[in-house]
């Protein structure tokens, strides 16, 4: 068979140590694999890998040594054209042209959103790997690159602690999550935060304030309050100017982790993860599979229809928003 496989939307830690996967998965089966730059955008104008092989096929020695990089070295790209009918016509005729049996897109619900819509227009299979770090997918417990997001933002909080110890200031950090609250409420409990903010949650400034209070007067020198960018009070810098108005105890920094959560050599548990999910892709499509996404639940890989990925809105954890607020006495 030959496979195109492509890294789509926002870059994630561990997109390489997948992309490595599903090359070497298929190469150890007898298969191509064709390397797709820069997500839809590429594949709308046949923008393929260029390596020893010659231009497309990506042996296993193109793939060595990127299990740790982040990023991805067949680049990403956010691609409105593509997410038209014209788009995806010139998209599946490009894989036709390819001689593509199957793809392997790897990406958040946007990409899968994506590889729905091209599964309309193009008869091969399509079987996607979850790459985000903002663990909104329904069908797998954790996406790649969402451990290694974590991580780095925690670095980053253990780092203003300190600062916020030594000055008895209170912390706003934010963090990524337009629309989910995932990261910035596992980053609030491994780094124990006092508050997070999340979409999910109505976020009332006065209440955090008296909250604030009362922390204050159980003698805490420091507050850490998890912001994620799609909080409704409008990210930390918006909430740090409600903060003001409503009698904060503390003095406030607020500091925007941005684009330093994307980037990093992915932890060893999202280059195991993004191993077993490129591996399992690639076998479910010589089983025959397609419309599926490759997840892992419960220890175990599994397939979901893409659909059901997106489909309705990832819920929070309760049981972690109950400990944070636990911890947070
Ligand atoms: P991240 O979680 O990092 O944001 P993502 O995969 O959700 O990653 P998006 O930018 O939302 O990133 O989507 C990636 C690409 O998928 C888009 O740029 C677009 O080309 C395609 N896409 C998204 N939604 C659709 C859709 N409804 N129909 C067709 N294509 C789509």
């Amino acid at each position: 068979m030959r496979l195109g496989v492509l890294c789509s939307g926002g870059d994630a830690p561990g997109m390489n140590a997948c992309l490595r996967s599903v090359v070497r998965a298929a190469a150890s089966d007898g298969h191509d694999v064709i390397g797709i730059r820069r997500g839809y955008e590429g594949l709308m104008k046949a923008d393929f890998f260029d390596g020893e092989l010659g231009v497309g096929k990506m042996s296993p020695r193109s793939v060595a040594h990127i299990l740790e990089r982040g990023g991805t070295i067949l680049n990403s790209s956010r691609c409105p054209a593509f997410a038209t009918p014209e788009g995806l016509k010139v998209a599946a005729d490009a894989l036709d042209r390819a001689g593509v049996d199957a793809l392997i897109p790897i990406g958040g619900d946007g990409t899968f959103r994506g590889a729905v819509a091209l599964a309309e227009f193009w008869k091969g299979q399509v079987i996607g790997c979850p790459g985000t770090i903002d663990n909104d997918l329904l069908g797998t417990d954790a996406t790649i690159g969402f451990s290694t997001a974590v991580a780095t933002a925690v670095d980053c909080i253990d780092k203003l602690r300190d600062t916020a110890e030594s000055h008895e200031r209170l912390f706003l950090v934010e963090v990524m999550g337009r629309h989910s609250g995932h990261l910035a409420l596992a980053t609030a409990l491994a780094a124990s935060a006092e508050i997070a903010c999340v979409p999910e949650e109505i976020v009332d400034a006065v209440a955090i304030a008296e909250r604030v209070q009362e922390l204050r007067s159980l003698g805490k020198q420091s507050i850490i309050i998890v912001v994620a960018e799609g909080d409704e009070q409008g990210g930390a810098v918006a909430l740090n100017e409600k903060l003001s108005l409503a009698d904060c105890p503390y003095a406030t920094r607020t500091v925007i982790l941005g684009h330093i959560q994307r980037g990093g050599s992915p932890t060893a548990e999202d280059r195991v993860l993004a191993t077993r999910l490129g591996d399992f892709a690639v076998r479910s499509i010589v089983d025959g599979a397609t419309g599926m996404m490759a997840g892992e639940t419960c220890g175990h890989c599994c397939l979901v229809p893409l659909e059901d990925t997106f489909s309705t809105h990832r819920p929070l954890p309760e049981h972690q928003i109950e400990l944070l607020d636990r911890m947070s006495c």
